[in-house]
């Protein structure tokens, strides 16, 4: 995982909460407040394998440290035992973005996992023109002045991409890859940051595992239904990013090989007849040639205004003409879905990202396909849910990216 230092950064002035964690027992526990929320000294005992005296002075010193804080332990009735420690809220912040192929979102987080202010720009992503180190600039520095928040105590910046990210060498290779580094090293560059970056639905699996439904579940695939289509692994408990966490281009499977043109050089991907791009267009194209549909009459002046959004809207309302669509798209998604059920034999199957909101439209689609072409052991027990954690889900992902791979990185 690459965690790229700027030259002219040292540890030294970097927040002191960086400092303050550096042996491996404190950053586990750092790690655990900040996926748990809280936890007593008897659970955090348990975890590290130490005595509970150990524990003890463990969190004394890092509430010393002022980097946990103790919840209301006059009132608890196990005194110290049954006491409740946290991380400090303000000990330091997370700068998460999220850029996505169309907009990046992003957001200033504090050690109590709460978004402090967040912002929203049209991605540029496309442009060869450098467009995005000015805006996500812009954006970063008015989020500081919002909240109030130095830059010194920033504890690093968490960046999630489409496409193929490499984790270990800071490359971006699908999108951002215009500059004459790697994107990690001009954003660590440009704000004075440690960086980290991965693909963002590696994030949202990241998000799933420890704040989602997938907590407890060992092994779930997650779905990324937006602008393209992709996947996330939790396999034995712990997210799967491939050899180099290139794992989970599962729009990019081919399912017609007279297809259209994918924007990833290949012909009939699954993202080309499936993801919200491809339903937008399709629709376009079906109601140019004269098929009826609500949305003929919504968007009579300018049928390019349809988004995929729209459509599940007007499917929700009953338009046969999008529901159709929406089931053809869960059709083609769940043909692909069955295959890697049958190499994977995943517990749950969660779906997420923007389009995911579609609901029964796309799921009464994948149970028909998981029925028909899985082996029955392999469906009897899969659960399909649709993600819980709204649009922060990659935020949430990227955030505890870099608690995992900077704030307590193995030294
Ligand atoms: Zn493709």
């Amino acid at each position: 995982m690459d965690v790229a230092q700027p030259g002219n950064t040292t540890s030294d002035d970097r927040s002191e909460a960086l400092q303050l964690i550096a042996t491996p027992r404190k950053k586990e526990i750092v790690k655990y407040l900040f996926y748990e929320s809280s936890a007593t000294l008897k659970e955090l005992a348990e975890l590290l394998k130490i005595t509970f005296p150990t524990a003890a002075k463990l969190i004394e010193e890092l509430q010393q440290e002022n980097v946990v804080l103790v919840h209301d332990e006059s009132r608890s009735s196990g005194g110290r035992r049954s006491a409740q420690y946290h991380l400090n809220p303000q000990a330091g912040y997370i700068l998460c973005v999220d850029s996505g192929r169309l907009n990046t979102k992003l957001a200033i987080m504090n050690l109590g996992r709460e978004i402090l202010a967040h912002r929203n720009f049209r991605s540029p992503v496309f442009k060869g023109d450098n467009g995005f180190i000015p805006l996500l600039k812009e954006s970063v520095f008015s989020m500081l002045e919002e909240t109030g928040v130095s830059m010194k105590n920033i504890l690093g910046l968490g960046v999630g991409i489409p496409g193929f990210v490499d984790s270990e060498s800071g490359i971006s290779y699908s999108f951002l890859n215009y500059f004459d580094k790697p994107i990690s090293i001009t954003l660590s560059e440009t704000f004075g940051l440690p960086v980290v970056i991965a693909n963002d639905v590696n994030l949202m699996a990241h998000a799933e595992h420890h704040f989602g439904l997938a907590k407890n579940a060992g092994d779930a695939l997650i779905i990324n239904l937006g602008w393209g289509i992709g996947m996330g692994f939790i396999l034995n408990n712990e997210v799967y990013m491939g050899g180099n966490g290139f794992a989970g281009e599962f729009g990019h499977i081919q399912v017609d090989p007279d297809g259209v043109p994918c924007h990833c050089g290949k012909y009939g991907c699954l993202e080309t007849v499936a993801s919200g791009e491809a339903i937008s267009r399709i629709a376009i194209q079906r109601l140019k040639n004269g098929e009826k549909s609500l949305l003929a009459y919504d968007y009579a002046d300018d049928l390019s205004q349809i988004t995929a959004r729209k459509i599940v809207n007007v499917a929700k309302e009953g338009d046969e003409f999008s529901i159709r669509l929406l089931q053809e798209s869960g059709e083609s998604i769940g043909r692909c879905l069955a295959i890697v059920m049958q190499i994977l034999n995943p517990k749950m199957i969660i779906l997420g990202g923007k389009h995911s909101h579609a609901g029964r439209l796309i799921t009464n689609s994948l149970e028909k396909c998981i029925t028909q072409y899985t082996n029955p052991k392999i469906a009897e027990d899969v659960v399909i849910v649709q993600s819980d954690l709204g649009d922060a889900s990659n935020l949430l992902g990227a955030a505890g990216l870099v608690i995992e791979k900077i704030v307590c990185a193995e030294a």
